[in-house]
């Protein structure tokens, strides 16, 4: 059957009446918050259910579809399909999002995005109840089209995921100027992390990757409990795959987000990102100090904007903490982080705004002395978490 579906090659004209008899339907498929087990939305990929009651999937027919000029109509009907069961799903679970993929030429018409506008200015959506995925080697090869229009959609507060992430030869400096708020890690790699520390090393590093660039990390193609449990392990915030569900019609869908199933799910590859990143926040705050000493008392912008404020909570642990982390405050390890990390990020602020301001109230090596102090006592109280939550997972 499968054989059968491969060489069966669709024409033009019939994915054309398939449209018109709406016959492309959207299925769905979960994605799991690995920090918390629930069910935090679903990715929305097309079938078609041809008049032989065969499902074909995208491959058999979405090459035909772009070459015959389709694509463009099929996205803008499925748009509509998507922000329909945005409001059937909103009805069993509001904080829901729906994710839908688009290719570049969708972006370069600008359809899209004024679509998306006039959804949510009629109030049949809120921005964050759609998503939209970008394949990232298309994301590359049109880099500035694409780049205005995601910027378009992520100021109206739709969250865009680069999806396949593993696959193309995106620069880091690239990536980061792109709207992204999450990297999908390909299947491929979530594959391949499972059968060599070096190809697991390529996974830590992209989550590590996608936190220091404000971003949250998804894998794919989750097909196996070894997969998962790594995930769980190396922080990674949500998965989908087989291993949790096929892509499902929306009835099933609902179905499902009704029963609110508990997967597995803990935090403990959070706080090993925390105390990362503690060390990282004592290494730029140095690196300030470094450089102002080195030079006449001026740092540049980009090395004094390194630790700033990117919230109300200062650098990323706290934002961790002051965040999702908020779940395991029942704990009295986790409580007994906040006064160190209160005290670090004090600390840290009157060392920047000295250096910065080239007003030294105390002598930088002093500050400096007190924020190793804190740091490593955050460092401390995140490890006893992370025995805490190692307990509870045995
Ligand atoms: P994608 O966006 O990367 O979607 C993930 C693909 O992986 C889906 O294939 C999904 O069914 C499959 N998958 C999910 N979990 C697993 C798993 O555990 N193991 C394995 N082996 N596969 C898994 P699908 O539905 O055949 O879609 C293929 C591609 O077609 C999508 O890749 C996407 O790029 C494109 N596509 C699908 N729907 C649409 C659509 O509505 N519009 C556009 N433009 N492209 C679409
Ligand atoms: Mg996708
Ligand atoms: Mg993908």
């Amino acid at each position: 059957m499968k054989n059968e579906l491969h060489r069966y090659s669709p024409t033009a004209q019939q994915i054309a009446r398939a449209m018109e008899r709406d016959e492309l339907v959207m299925y769905y498929q979960p994605k799991v918050c690995l920090l918390t087990g629930n069910v935090v939305g679903a990715e929305a990929l097309v079938r078609w259910n041809d008049p032989h009651s065969r499902v074909l999937s995208p491959s058999v027919f979405l090459p035909q579809a772009t070459a015959g000029g389709l694509l463009h109509d099929m996205t803008v009907r499925l748009l509509d399909d998507v922000v329909a069961a945005c409001g059937t799903v909103r009805r069993s679970a509001p904080d829901l999002a729906l994710s839908i993929n688009v290719a570049p030429n969708d972006l370069t018409s600008h359809t899209i995005s004024s679509r998306i506008s006039s959804y949510l200015s009629g109030g049949s959506i809120e921005p964050h109840e759609l998503q939209i995925e970008i394949t990232e080697s298309i994301v590359m090869e049109k880099f500035n089209v694409v780049l205005d229009e995601l910027s378009a959609l992520s100021a109206m507060g739709i969250k865009v995921l680069m999806d396949d992430f593993g696959t193309g030869y995106s620069s880091i400096d690239r990536l980061s100027q792109m709207p992204f708020s999450a990297l999908k890690l390909d299947q491929g790699v979530v594959r391949r992390m499972t059968t060599s520390s070096q190809n697991l090393n390529t996974v830590r590093s992209a989550i590590a990757m996608a936190r220091e660039l404000g971003m949250t990390s998804i894998a794919e193609g989750v097909e196996s409990i070894d997969q998962y449990n790594i995930l769980i392990a190396t922080g990674c915030e949500e998965a989908q795959g087989f291993y949790i569900s096929k892509p499902i019609p929306l009835d099933q869908f609902i179905q499902l987000v009704k029963q609110d199933p508990s997967f597995p799910s803990s935090q403990i590859g959070c706080v090993h990102q925390a105390i990362f990143n503690v060390l990282r926040y004592r290494k730029s705050l140095l690196d300030i100090s470094i450089c102002s000493a080195l030079g006449s008392g001026s740092v540049a912008p980009s090395i004094a904007d390194t630790h700033l404020s990117q919230s109300d909570h200062g650098f990323r642990a706290a934002q961790w903490y002051y965040g999702i982390g908020q779940l395991l405050n029942y704990h009295e390890s986790f409580r007994a982080v906040e006064a160190p990390l209160t005290r670090l990020n004090d600390m840290g602020s009157a060392l920047h705004h000295d250096l910065v301001t080239r007003k030294p109230s105390r002598m930088p090596s002093d500050r400096l002395r007190d924020i190793d102090l804190y740091a490593s006592a955050v460092v401390v109280e995140l490890q006893r978490l992370e025995a805490v939550l190692l307990a509870e997972l045995v």
